[in-house]
């Protein structure tokens, strides 16, 4: 599964690159919805702070 760290910066680029709609900002970061990811990767790629990772 595809998670987002306490290094999010709240960006929102992460959210824009998932063709899957399934990143929405949540209490205090961004938040990857586990029933909508399609696991492709783009988010991984895009995050400038390399918050996103595979667990
Ligand atoms: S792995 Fe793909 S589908 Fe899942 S959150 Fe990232 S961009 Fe969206
Ligand atoms: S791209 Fe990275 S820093 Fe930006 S909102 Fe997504 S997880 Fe946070």
């Amino acid at each position: 599964m595809y998670v987002i760290g306490s290094d999010c910066i709240a960006c929102g680029a992460c959210a824009d690159s998932c063709p899957a709609g399934a990143i929405s900002m949540g209490d205090e970061r961004y938040e990857i919805s586990q029933d909508m990811c399609i696991s492709c990767g783009a988010c991984i790629d895009t995050c400038p702070t390399g918050a996103i990772s595979e667990q």
